[in-house]
């Protein structure tokens, strides 16, 4: 089972490859928004993982750590991404909520709320050039999976593969939502920085539970 001190080395999991990737994703975010998605996304990641490090896991059930993710995420970031991770994450602990431990099924279940979460709070569909593209099929590719009867682990494994075939189809889009949306078709060819951003946290979440 997952516990809230496993939630601890996940989010310090998650914020160090965001971290490895935040000149690039400034560089994508550069090609057709402001370039501040990769700064965005590593505070943001560093910030929840902190606040969620600072928690006494023995005092604290997973839900409690969720919501500090979320608060912490939604402080640290001014632009787009904060209110959307924060939703996320605001989600996963309302879909957990009364837990003292995670199974895998409640962790396959904070993961398709994380998607629900991003997709509500930015009203974005898939192919909108968001990173939607990269939530949704993830999601949709772990729940399949698990309903077919695959472990948790390869249900991620077929959300990570999802994620990246969700954001490198996004270089073929035009964006319905956000700044790279005032840019029409300039932004084909561009990969979106959402996308990508998704999907290495996607693909980090994946890798934990390997
Ligand atoms: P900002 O554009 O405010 O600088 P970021 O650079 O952090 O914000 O994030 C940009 C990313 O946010 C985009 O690449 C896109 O994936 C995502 N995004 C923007 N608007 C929406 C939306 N309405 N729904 C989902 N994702 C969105
Ligand atoms: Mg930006
Ligand atoms: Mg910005």
């Amino acid at each position: 089972a997952i516990t809230t001190k496993d939630l601890q080395h996940l989010l310090a999991l998650i914020a160090g490859d965001i971290a490895a990737h935040r000149d690039h994703l400034c560089e994508l975010d550069g090609a057709i928004g402001d370039g501040d998605h990769g700064l965005a996304m590593d505070a943001g990641c560093e910030a929840a993982a902190k606040a969620v490090g600072a928690l006494d896991p023995a005092q604290t059930a997973p839900t409690a750590a969720f919501n500090a993710a979320a608060k912490a995420f939604l402080n640290a970031v001014g632009a787009s991404s904060g209110p959307l991770y924060a939703t996320a994450f605001m989600r996963a602990g309302a879909a957990v909520k009364d837990k003292a431990e995670l199974s895998d099924d409640d962790v396959l279940r904070a993961f398709a709320a994380m998607a629900q979460g991003v997709q509500e709070r930015g009203k974005a569909e898939p192919g909108e050039k968001t990173m939607v593209d990269a939530w949704r099929p993830a999601a949709d590719a772990a729940l399949h999976a698990w309903a077919d009867g695959a472990a948790l682990r390869q249900s991620l494994d077929m959300a990570e593969r999802a994620a990246r075939q969700g954001c490198e189809a996004t270089k073929d889009m035009t964006a319905a939502k956000g700044r790279a949306s005032r840019l029409g078709e300039r932004v084909i060819g561009h990969v979106d920085p959402g996308a990508a951003s998704a999907a290495i946290i996607i693909a980090s979440i994946a890798k934990f539970v390997r």
